[in-house]
Protein backbone atom coordinates (compact mmCIF):
# COMPACT_ATOMS: atom_id res chain seq x y z
CA UNK A 1 0.00 0.00 0.00
CA UNK A 2 1.32 3.50 -1.22
CA UNK A 3 0.72 6.13 1.27
CA UNK A 4 1.72 9.78 0.90
CA UNK A 5 0.82 12.54 3.90
CA UNK A 6 0.27 16.02 3.86
CA UNK A 7 0.86 18.48 6.53
CA UNK A 8 -1.34 21.85 6.62
CA UNK A 9 -0.54 25.21 8.17
CA UNK A 10 0.84 28.42 6.95
CA UNK A 11 2.70 28.18 10.77
CA UNK A 12 4.48 25.03 9.03
CA UNK A 13 5.17 26.88 5.66
CA UNK A 14 6.69 29.88 7.90
CA UNK A 15 8.62 27.95 9.88
CA UNK A 16 6.91 29.17 13.05
CA UNK A 17 5.95 25.59 13.91
CA UNK A 18 8.77 22.32 12.82
CA UNK A 19 6.49 20.02 11.09
CA UNK A 20 6.89 16.71 13.07
CA UNK A 21 3.83 15.37 12.14
CA UNK A 22 5.72 14.40 8.66
CA UNK A 23 8.21 12.15 10.63
CA UNK A 24 5.46 11.14 12.98
CA UNK A 25 3.56 10.11 10.33
CA UNK A 26 6.92 8.36 8.12
CA UNK A 27 7.72 6.30 11.27
CA UNK A 28 4.04 4.72 12.09
CA UNK A 29 3.88 4.05 8.38
CA UNK A 30 7.09 2.01 8.31
CA UNK A 31 6.09 0.18 11.43
CA UNK A 32 3.18 -0.67 9.62
CA UNK A 33 5.04 -1.80 6.70
CA UNK A 34 3.46 1.03 4.19
CA UNK A 35 5.25 1.73 1.36
CA UNK A 36 5.89 5.68 1.64
CA UNK A 37 5.39 7.66 -1.31
CA UNK A 38 5.57 11.33 -0.48
CA UNK A 39 5.09 14.15 2.24
CA UNK A 40 3.90 17.55 1.47
CA UNK A 41 3.55 20.63 3.21
CA UNK A 42 1.35 23.00 2.48
CA UNK A 43 -0.04 26.96 4.20
CA UNK A 44 -3.31 26.84 4.77
CA UNK A 45 -4.41 28.37 0.64
CA UNK A 46 -7.79 26.22 -0.28
CA UNK A 47 -6.66 26.29 -4.15
CA UNK A 48 -2.85 24.76 -2.89
CA UNK A 49 -4.64 22.41 -0.52
CA UNK A 50 -6.92 21.07 -3.54
CA UNK A 51 -3.88 21.17 -5.70
CA UNK A 52 -2.05 18.95 -3.01
CA UNK A 53 -4.50 16.41 -2.18
CA UNK A 54 -5.70 15.92 -5.89
CA UNK A 55 -1.77 15.44 -7.03
CA UNK A 56 -1.35 13.25 -3.52
CA UNK A 57 -3.91 10.95 -3.66
CA UNK A 58 -3.21 10.04 -7.92
CA UNK A 59 -0.51 8.48 -6.96
CA UNK A 60 -1.25 6.97 -3.44
CA UNK A 61 -3.51 4.34 -1.88
CA UNK A 62 -3.33 5.94 1.11
CA UNK A 63 -3.27 9.84 1.95
CA UNK A 64 -3.33 10.98 5.60
CA UNK A 65 -3.52 14.60 6.15
CA UNK A 66 -3.52 17.07 8.90
CA UNK A 67 -4.63 20.30 10.14
CA UNK A 68 -6.64 23.07 8.78
CA UNK A 69 -9.91 21.15 10.38
CA UNK A 70 -9.90 23.91 13.48
CA UNK A 71 -13.58 26.79 13.77
CA UNK A 72 -11.21 29.86 12.35
CA UNK A 73 -11.58 31.24 9.15
CA UNK A 74 -8.14 30.11 8.27
CA UNK A 75 -9.08 26.87 8.94
CA UNK A 76 -10.06 25.73 5.01
CA UNK A 77 -8.88 22.14 4.46
CA UNK A 78 -12.41 20.45 4.71
CA UNK A 79 -14.11 23.22 2.00
CA UNK A 80 -10.24 22.23 -0.34
CA UNK A 81 -11.11 18.67 0.11
CA UNK A 82 -14.84 19.08 -1.18
CA UNK A 83 -13.24 20.94 -3.71
CA UNK A 84 -11.07 18.06 -4.80
CA UNK A 85 -13.64 15.66 -4.87
CA UNK A 86 -16.12 18.32 -6.24
CA UNK A 87 -18.82 17.51 -3.83
CA UNK A 88 -20.64 20.45 -1.49
CA UNK A 89 -20.46 20.43 1.96
CA UNK A 90 -23.57 18.87 4.39
CA UNK A 91 -24.29 19.06 8.42
CA UNK A 92 -23.09 15.68 9.27
CA UNK A 93 -25.79 15.04 11.51
CA UNK A 94 -24.05 12.44 14.20
CA UNK A 95 -20.95 14.81 14.91
CA UNK A 96 -23.26 17.29 15.47
CA UNK A 97 -24.76 15.30 18.13
CA UNK A 98 -21.23 14.51 19.37
CA UNK A 99 -20.73 18.43 19.24
CA UNK A 100 -23.51 19.59 21.05
CA UNK A 101 -23.40 17.19 23.62
CA UNK A 102 -19.43 18.09 24.52
CA UNK A 103 -20.74 21.63 25.05
CA UNK A 104 -23.53 20.82 26.97
CA UNK A 105 -21.66 18.57 29.66
CA UNK A 106 -19.69 22.08 30.00
CA UNK A 107 -22.93 24.03 30.23
CA UNK A 108 -22.52 25.14 26.72
CA UNK A 109 -24.10 25.49 22.86
CA UNK A 110 -21.40 25.64 20.45
CA UNK A 111 -21.71 28.61 17.95
CA UNK A 112 -22.04 28.94 14.62
CA UNK A 113 -17.99 29.10 13.85
CA UNK A 114 -18.00 25.35 15.51
CA UNK A 115 -20.61 24.30 14.06
CA UNK A 116 -18.41 24.72 10.68
CA UNK A 117 -16.38 21.27 12.32
CA UNK A 118 -19.05 19.41 11.72
CA UNK A 119 -19.45 19.74 8.03
CA UNK A 120 -18.56 17.13 5.64
CA UNK A 121 -18.26 16.31 2.26
CA UNK A 122 -21.70 14.77 0.35
CA UNK A 123 -19.97 11.51 -0.11
CA UNK A 124 -17.13 11.86 3.12
CA UNK A 125 -18.01 10.71 6.07
CA UNK A 126 -16.83 12.48 9.67
CA UNK A 127 -13.91 10.42 12.42
CA UNK A 128 -15.01 11.12 16.18
CA UNK A 129 -12.06 12.69 17.66
CA UNK A 130 -12.13 11.96 22.04
CA UNK A 131 -9.51 14.58 22.97
CA UNK A 132 -11.09 17.89 20.72
CA UNK A 133 -14.33 19.23 19.27
CA UNK A 134 -12.94 19.31 15.55
CA UNK A 135 -13.55 15.83 13.90
CA UNK A 136 -11.85 14.12 11.54
CA UNK A 137 -12.55 13.33 7.98
CA UNK A 138 -12.53 10.51 5.51
CA UNK A 139 -13.79 10.33 1.70
CA UNK A 140 -12.29 8.21 -1.38
CA UNK A 141 -10.82 10.54 -4.24
CA UNK A 142 -9.68 8.85 -7.46
CA UNK A 143 -9.26 5.24 -5.69
CA UNK A 144 -7.10 6.51 -2.69
CA UNK A 145 -8.56 6.74 0.58
CA UNK A 146 -8.46 10.14 2.13
CA UNK A 147 -8.10 10.73 5.97
CA UNK A 148 -7.53 14.06 7.27
CA UNK A 149 -6.90 14.64 11.20
CA UNK A 150 -6.98 17.72 12.94
CA UNK A 151 -3.65 19.60 14.10
CA UNK A 152 -3.04 19.39 17.70
CA UNK A 153 -0.72 16.05 18.17
CA UNK A 154 -2.40 15.30 21.37
CA UNK A 155 -5.98 14.54 18.84
CA UNK A 156 -3.68 13.27 15.39
CA UNK A 157 -1.72 10.65 17.04
CA UNK A 158 -4.58 8.79 18.99
CA UNK A 159 -6.74 9.28 16.07
CA UNK A 160 -4.16 7.87 13.24
CA UNK A 161 -4.10 4.74 15.37
CA UNK A 162 -7.94 4.52 15.81
CA UNK A 163 -8.69 5.59 12.41
CA UNK A 164 -6.37 4.54 10.34
CA UNK A 165 -3.86 2.18 11.70
CA UNK A 166 -6.60 -0.32 13.31
CA UNK A 167 -8.58 -0.30 10.45
CA UNK A 168 -6.14 -1.93 7.76
CA UNK A 169 -7.36 -5.16 7.28
CA UNK A 170 -3.89 -6.69 7.33
CA UNK A 171 0.22 -5.22 8.06
CA UNK A 172 1.17 -3.54 4.68
CA UNK A 173 3.63 -5.55 2.23
CA UNK A 174 6.10 -3.34 2.93
CA UNK A 175 9.08 -5.04 5.27
CA UNK A 176 9.43 -3.00 8.75
CA UNK A 177 12.33 -1.14 8.31
CA UNK A 178 15.54 -2.30 11.09
CA UNK A 179 18.07 0.13 12.67
CA UNK A 180 21.11 -0.77 14.28
CA UNK A 181 22.46 1.18 16.89
CA UNK A 182 26.52 1.19 18.01
CA UNK A 183 28.33 3.19 20.32
CA UNK A 184 32.33 3.79 20.14
CA UNK A 185 33.07 3.70 16.50
CA UNK A 186 34.06 6.28 14.23
CA UNK A 187 31.77 7.23 11.70
CA UNK A 188 34.03 6.74 8.78
CA UNK A 189 35.36 3.38 10.26
CA UNK A 190 31.70 2.53 10.56
CA UNK A 191 31.27 3.12 7.16
CA UNK A 192 34.66 1.25 5.86
CA UNK A 193 33.37 -1.35 7.86
CA UNK A 194 29.33 -1.72 6.05
CA UNK A 195 31.53 -0.96 2.85
CA UNK A 196 29.15 -2.71 -0.48
CA UNK A 197 26.48 -3.21 1.98
CA UNK A 198 26.12 1.00 2.58
CA UNK A 199 25.90 1.36 -1.28
CA UNK A 200 23.44 3.90 -2.65
CA UNK A 201 22.23 1.11 -5.23
CA UNK A 202 22.16 -1.40 -2.85
CA UNK A 203 19.34 -3.61 -2.42
CA UNK A 204 17.80 -3.10 0.63
CA UNK A 205 18.94 -0.24 1.01
CA UNK A 206 21.60 0.90 4.43
CA UNK A 207 21.39 4.34 5.87
CA UNK A 208 24.31 5.45 7.86
CA UNK A 209 23.19 8.61 10.34
CA UNK A 210 25.07 9.81 14.01
CA UNK A 211 22.90 11.93 16.83
CA UNK A 212 25.00 12.21 19.67
CA UNK A 213 27.53 9.99 19.06
CA UNK A 214 25.28 7.04 18.50
CA UNK A 215 25.59 5.03 15.13
CA UNK A 216 22.49 4.13 13.63
CA UNK A 217 22.04 2.07 10.48
CA UNK A 218 18.54 1.62 9.10
CA UNK A 219 17.77 -0.93 6.17
CA UNK A 220 14.79 -0.66 4.24
CA UNK A 221 13.86 -2.48 1.21
CA UNK A 222 12.90 -6.28 1.04
CA UNK A 223 15.36 -8.73 2.36
CA UNK A 224 15.88 -7.19 5.52
CA UNK A 225 16.59 -9.24 8.24
CA UNK A 226 19.98 -11.10 6.50
CA UNK A 227 21.36 -7.54 6.03
CA UNK A 228 20.58 -6.40 9.54
CA UNK A 229 22.61 -9.32 11.11
CA UNK A 230 25.65 -8.61 8.48
CA UNK A 231 25.45 -4.85 9.96
CA UNK A 232 25.77 -6.03 13.63
CA UNK A 233 28.56 -8.75 12.68
CA UNK A 234 30.36 -6.20 11.01
CA UNK A 235 29.97 -3.23 13.77
CA UNK A 236 30.43 -6.29 16.43
CA UNK A 237 31.23 -5.56 19.41
CA UNK A 238 30.23 -1.75 19.29
CA UNK A 239 26.46 -3.00 18.02
CA UNK A 240 24.07 -3.16 20.97
CA UNK A 241 20.69 -2.92 20.29
CA UNK A 242 18.33 -2.18 17.40
CA UNK A 243 15.84 -0.01 16.85
CA UNK A 244 14.88 2.42 19.87
CA UNK A 245 17.12 -0.10 22.22
CA UNK A 246 19.36 1.98 24.27
CA UNK A 247 22.85 1.26 26.33
CA UNK A 248 21.38 1.82 29.59
CA UNK A 249 18.41 -0.96 28.70
CA UNK A 250 20.76 -3.13 27.05
CA UNK A 251 23.51 -3.21 29.63
CA UNK A 252 20.37 -3.51 32.17
CA UNK A 253 19.18 -5.89 30.99
CA UNK A 254 22.60 -7.90 31.32
CA UNK A 255 23.41 -7.03 34.38
CA UNK A 256 19.41 -8.18 35.34
CA UNK A 257 20.37 -12.24 33.51
CA UNK A 258 23.46 -12.85 35.70
CA UNK A 259 21.48 -11.06 38.71
CA UNK A 260 24.48 -8.72 38.92
CA UNK A 261 24.30 -5.46 40.58
CA UNK A 262 26.37 -2.04 39.68
CA UNK A 263 27.01 0.95 41.87
CA UNK A 264 28.34 4.34 40.59
CA UNK A 265 31.05 6.60 41.81
CA UNK A 266 30.98 10.21 39.53
CA UNK A 267 32.27 13.19 39.63
CA UNK A 268 32.53 14.88 36.07
CA UNK A 269 29.28 13.23 35.39
CA UNK A 270 27.57 14.48 38.51
CA UNK A 271 25.19 11.58 38.80
CA UNK A 272 24.24 11.05 34.86
CA UNK A 273 24.98 7.65 34.71
CA UNK A 274 22.95 6.82 37.66
CA UNK A 275 20.17 9.05 35.54
CA UNK A 276 20.90 7.27 32.56
CA UNK A 277 20.47 3.85 34.55
CA UNK A 278 17.72 4.62 35.90
CA UNK A 279 15.16 6.09 32.93
CA UNK A 280 15.03 1.88 32.72
CA UNK A 281 11.89 0.24 34.50
CA UNK A 282 13.23 -2.36 36.81
CA UNK A 283 16.45 -1.11 37.33
CA UNK A 284 15.75 -1.14 41.06
CA UNK A 285 16.82 -4.68 40.14
CA UNK A 286 20.39 -4.00 39.45
CA UNK A 287 20.85 -0.68 40.68
CA UNK A 288 21.31 0.37 44.26
CA UNK A 289 22.71 3.75 44.45
CA UNK A 290 25.69 5.37 43.60
CA UNK A 291 27.88 8.87 44.71
CA UNK A 292 28.66 11.84 43.14
CA UNK A 293 31.72 12.81 44.33
CA UNK A 294 32.31 16.35 42.57
CA UNK A 295 34.98 17.98 45.25
CA UNK A 296 38.53 16.55 46.38
CA UNK A 297 37.04 16.42 49.89
CA UNK A 298 33.65 14.73 48.74
CA UNK A 299 36.34 11.82 47.14
CA UNK A 300 37.86 11.22 50.15
CA UNK A 301 35.17 11.68 52.74
CA UNK A 302 32.65 9.15 50.69
CA UNK A 303 34.99 7.12 49.02
CA UNK A 304 37.99 7.48 51.34
CA UNK A 305 39.84 8.06 48.34
CA UNK A 306 43.65 9.55 50.31
CA UNK A 307 44.56 12.85 49.65
CA UNK A 308 48.20 11.87 49.26
CA UNK A 309 46.77 10.30 46.09
CA UNK A 310 44.54 13.33 44.77
CA UNK A 311 47.69 15.87 45.91
CA UNK A 312 50.08 13.02 43.70
CA UNK A 313 48.47 12.52 41.08
CA UNK A 314 45.55 14.77 40.83
CA UNK A 315 41.63 14.08 41.00
CA UNK A 316 41.62 13.70 37.03
CA UNK A 317 43.93 10.85 37.11
CA UNK A 318 44.36 6.69 36.71
CA UNK A 319 44.54 5.62 40.19
CA UNK A 320 41.92 8.06 41.48
CA UNK A 321 39.34 6.69 38.82
CA UNK A 322 40.15 3.26 40.27
CA UNK A 323 39.74 3.94 44.00
CA UNK A 324 36.45 5.41 43.48
CA UNK A 325 34.76 2.55 41.18
CA UNK A 326 37.07 0.03 43.94
CA UNK A 327 35.14 1.91 46.59
CA UNK A 328 31.49 2.24 44.96
CA UNK A 329 31.75 -1.46 44.21
CA UNK A 330 32.68 -2.17 47.72
CA UNK A 331 30.55 0.63 49.96
CA UNK A 332 27.42 -0.28 47.85
CA UNK A 333 27.70 -4.11 48.07
CA UNK A 334 27.58 -4.70 44.17
CA UNK A 335 29.14 -6.79 41.67
CA UNK A 336 30.11 -4.05 39.12
CA UNK A 337 30.85 -0.29 39.63
CA UNK A 338 31.50 2.56 37.09
CA UNK A 339 33.47 5.73 38.16
CA UNK A 340 34.38 9.03 36.47
CA UNK A 341 36.53 11.92 37.12
CA UNK A 342 37.26 14.27 34.09
CA UNK A 343 37.83 17.91 32.84
CA UNK A 344 34.56 18.67 31.28
CA UNK A 345 35.15 22.23 30.79
CA UNK A 346 35.29 24.77 29.59
CA UNK A 347 37.99 26.20 32.12
CA UNK A 348 39.98 23.63 34.22
CA UNK A 349 42.45 22.25 31.58
CA UNK A 350 46.09 22.49 31.53
CA UNK A 351 48.56 21.13 28.77
CA UNK A 352 49.11 17.81 30.73
CA UNK A 353 45.04 17.02 31.38
CA UNK A 354 43.17 19.27 28.60
CA UNK A 355 39.87 20.23 28.62
CA UNK A 356 37.91 16.69 27.60
CA UNK A 357 40.29 14.67 29.88
CA UNK A 358 38.45 11.79 31.56
CA UNK A 359 39.29 8.35 33.38
CA UNK A 360 36.79 5.98 33.32
CA UNK A 361 37.32 3.34 36.05
CA UNK A 362 35.37 -0.06 36.01
CA UNK A 363 35.87 -2.46 38.96
CA UNK A 364 34.30 -6.06 38.94
CA UNK A 365 33.88 -8.41 41.77
CA UNK A 366 32.50 -11.06 40.70
CA UNK A 367 35.61 -13.58 40.30
CA UNK A 368 35.56 -13.26 44.15
CA UNK A 369 38.08 -10.50 44.73
CA UNK A 370 37.73 -6.85 43.29
CA UNK A 371 39.52 -5.91 40.34
CA UNK A 372 39.52 -2.25 39.06
CA UNK A 373 41.21 -0.33 35.95
CA UNK A 374 40.33 3.12 34.25
CA UNK A 375 40.95 3.97 30.61
CA UNK A 376 41.82 7.55 29.69
CA UNK A 377 39.64 9.05 26.77
CA UNK A 378 40.11 13.07 25.08
CA UNK A 379 36.28 14.08 24.08
CA UNK A 380 35.63 16.73 22.16
CA UNK A 381 33.00 18.68 22.36
CA UNK A 382 31.51 21.64 24.91
CA UNK A 383 30.43 20.39 28.44
CA UNK A 384 27.12 18.88 27.47
CA UNK A 385 29.04 16.47 24.85
CA UNK A 386 32.15 15.74 27.18
CA UNK A 387 29.59 14.29 29.90
CA UNK A 388 27.45 12.69 27.46
CA UNK A 389 29.98 10.73 25.29
CA UNK A 390 31.70 9.71 29.02
CA UNK A 391 28.15 8.26 30.19
CA UNK A 392 28.03 6.27 26.95
CA UNK A 393 31.91 4.98 27.09
CA UNK A 394 31.25 4.14 30.25
CA UNK A 395 28.12 2.19 30.03
CA UNK A 396 30.14 0.67 26.85
CA UNK A 397 33.39 -0.35 28.58
CA UNK A 398 30.49 -2.49 30.89
CA UNK A 399 29.15 -4.05 28.52
CA UNK A 400 31.67 -4.72 26.74
CA UNK A 401 34.00 -5.77 29.57
CA UNK A 402 30.53 -8.40 30.65
CA UNK A 403 30.54 -9.93 26.96
CA UNK A 404 34.68 -10.20 27.63
CA UNK A 405 34.76 -8.26 24.01
CA UNK A 406 36.66 -5.29 25.75
CA UNK A 407 38.32 -3.22 22.55
CA UNK A 408 39.22 0.73 22.84
CA UNK A 409 36.40 3.04 21.98
CA UNK A 410 36.24 5.95 19.84
CA UNK A 411 38.16 9.03 21.72
CA UNK A 412 40.37 6.40 24.01
CA UNK A 413 43.93 7.39 24.70
CA UNK A 414 45.78 4.43 24.31
CA UNK A 415 49.02 5.12 24.72
P1 LIG B 1 -7.41 23.45 15.84
O1 LIG B 1 -7.28 24.72 15.03
O2 LIG B 1 -8.81 23.15 16.26
O3 LIG B 1 -6.46 23.37 16.99
P2 LIG B 1 -6.60 22.20 13.37
O4 LIG B 1 -6.93 20.90 12.78
O5 LIG B 1 -7.07 23.42 12.65
O6 LIG B 1 -7.06 22.20 14.88
P3 LIG B 1 -4.08 23.40 13.16
O7 LIG B 1 -4.70 24.71 13.53
O8 LIG B 1 -3.60 23.21 11.79
O9 LIG B 1 -5.06 22.24 13.52
O10 LIG B 1 -2.91 23.05 14.19
C1 LIG B 1 -3.12 23.19 15.59
C2 LIG B 1 -1.78 23.11 16.28
O11 LIG B 1 -1.27 21.79 16.15
C3 LIG B 1 -0.71 24.00 15.65
O12 LIG B 1 -0.72 25.28 16.17
C4 LIG B 1 0.55 23.25 16.02
O13 LIG B 1 0.94 23.57 17.34
C5 LIG B 1 0.12 21.80 15.97
N1 LIG B 1 0.44 21.23 14.66
C6 LIG B 1 -0.35 21.17 13.58
N2 LIG B 1 0.26 20.57 12.55
C7 LIG B 1 1.50 20.25 12.99
C8 LIG B 1 2.64 19.60 12.40
N3 LIG B 1 2.62 19.17 11.13
N4 LIG B 1 3.75 19.44 13.15
C9 LIG B 1 3.77 19.89 14.42
N5 LIG B 1 2.74 20.49 15.03
C10 LIG B 1 1.61 20.68 14.34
Amino acid sequence: MRVSTLSIGDELTTGATVDRHAAWLATRCAALGLRFEEHRTVDDDRHRITRALRELAARSDLLVATGGLGPTLDDVTREALADALGEELVIDEAALTRLEARYAARGRVPGERNRRQVLRPVGGRCLPNDNGTAPGLEAVLDDCRVVVLPGPPHEMHPMFETHVADTLDSKGDAEVPVTINAYGLAESSAGDLLGELAARDASPLVGIRVSWSILAATIRGSGIEPVARQVEERWRPFAYGRDEQTLQEVVGGMLGARGATIATAESCTGGLIGGRITEVAGSSGWYGGGVVTYSNECKERLLGVPSELLERRGAVSEEVAVVMAMEAARRFGADYALSTTGIAGPGGGSEEKPVGTVWIGVCDTTAGHPRAWARRFRFPGDRTWVRDRTVKSALQMLRLHMLDASVPLIWEETS
